[in-house]
């Protein structure tokens, strides 16, 4: 079922980007069409899963930890440390 509305404007509701009287016409439509509300359901569990991914800090050896293992396999490779200048 395709009702024609403006799907960016869904986006745009998302991103809180509408004034209150666009806003409320999106609420208004939302409320009595399944296939945006749908459309918004989706759009927001996209947007809540981006939000819920913590940014990836390894553990706080891990780097120095992988820079050891790389020097042990590679002997006399970089023995003075001057990657680090
Ligand atoms: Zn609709």
């Amino acid at each position: 079922m395709k009702c024609g509305f403006d799907k960016e404007l869904l986006t745009a509701w998302l991103n809180d980007q509408l004034t209150g009287e666009e806003r409320a016409s999106v609420d208004t439509h939302v409320a009595g069409c399944e296939d945006c509300r749908r459309e918004l359901e989706n759009s927001r569990r996209i947007w809540g899963l981006m939000d819920d991914i913590p940014s990836p800090e390894p553990p706080a050896g891990w780097v120095i930890g992988w820079a050891d293992q790389e020097g042990r396999r590679r002997p006399g490779g970089r023995t003075n440390n001057s990657w680090r200048h």
